[in-house]
């Protein structure tokens, strides 16, 4: 579904990403790890567009979404991405917030896009949110708000950073019982993580990033269990 090639990212003379090669299949769920400042928000953002890339290539669906041709909009309509901070908007209610983008990049129909909406509402645990504006629901469920809106325009792929991170550690396994309920639906998605534990759980695939090499990259059970290079082993003991 997703192929990264050789990706190169520059700030300056800062090279943020050296040559990360990744690939993704549907209906996988790959976890990049690291230390702060490796490049796991310039990856996922790389793969949005949020970022260009300054040499290599990213296909999604075998399509090459960094051609210069390419365009942003149709990327981020197959792409659903969620930050650390929420980016709900405070002056709209939780149904608005959650139809913005099915009305006014897809073009759906009002009808449509509420009754997609309270169905994804209803179906994780918030039916009785949909009027209630983002300042009055906890960050718990202001973030699963913000998944749902990610979901809405019915994605191919999540990118998910950090997403718990900003949390009260109390409301951190509801975040992640959706994350959990999105990998059991089939969902294909890259979460960048700081919660190891998760990580090792849910994902098929993790990746170890360092200084912006993706230094290895395998099975959970290899990665925390017997990893290949001294580096991730040292960020394992520091992190466990
Ligand atoms: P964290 O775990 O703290 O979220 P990260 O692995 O997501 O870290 P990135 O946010 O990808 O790391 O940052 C990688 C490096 O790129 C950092 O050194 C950061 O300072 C730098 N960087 C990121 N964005 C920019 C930017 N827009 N301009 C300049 N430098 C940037
Ligand atoms: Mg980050």
């Amino acid at each position: 579904l997703l192929d990264v090639e050789n990706v190169w990212k520059h700030f300056g003379d800062h090279s943020v990403l050296r040559g990360v090669d990744l690939t993704v299949e549907s209906h996988q769920v790959v976890c990049l790890i690291g230390a702060s400042g490796s490049g796991k928000s310039t990856l996922l953002r790389c793969v949005n567009l949020l970022e260009t890339v300054d040499d290599g290539a990213i296909h999604l669906d075998g399509e090459e979404i960094t051609a210069v041709r390419a365009d942003p909009d149709d990327v981020r309509k197959r792409i659903g991405m969620v930050f650390q901070a929420f980016n709900l908007f405070p002056h709209m209610t939780v149904l608005d917030n959650i139809c913005l983008a099915p009305r006014k990049v897809h073009r759906v129909s009002r009808a449509k896009a509420e009754a997609r909406a309270r169905e994804l509402l209803a179906r994780f645990g918030l039916a009785g949110k949909a009027d209630a504006y983002p300042d009055r629901l906890s960050g718990g469920q202001q973030q699963r708000v913000a998944i749902i809106r990610a979901l809405a325009p019915g994605p191919r792929l999540m990118l998910l950073d950090e997403v718990t991170s900003a949390l009260d550690p109390t409301l951190v396994s509801e975040v992640l019982n959706i994350i959990r309920e999105l990998k059991e639906g089939g969902m294909t998605m890259v979460l960048a993580t700081h919660e190891m534990a998760f990580a090792r759980e849910i994902a098929d695939t993790v990746g170890f990033l360092h200084n912006g090499v993706l230094l290895e990259h395998g099975p959970p059970e290899v990665i925390f269990t017997e990893p290949a290079h001294p580096e991730t082993r040292a960020f394992l003991s520091r992190t466990l």
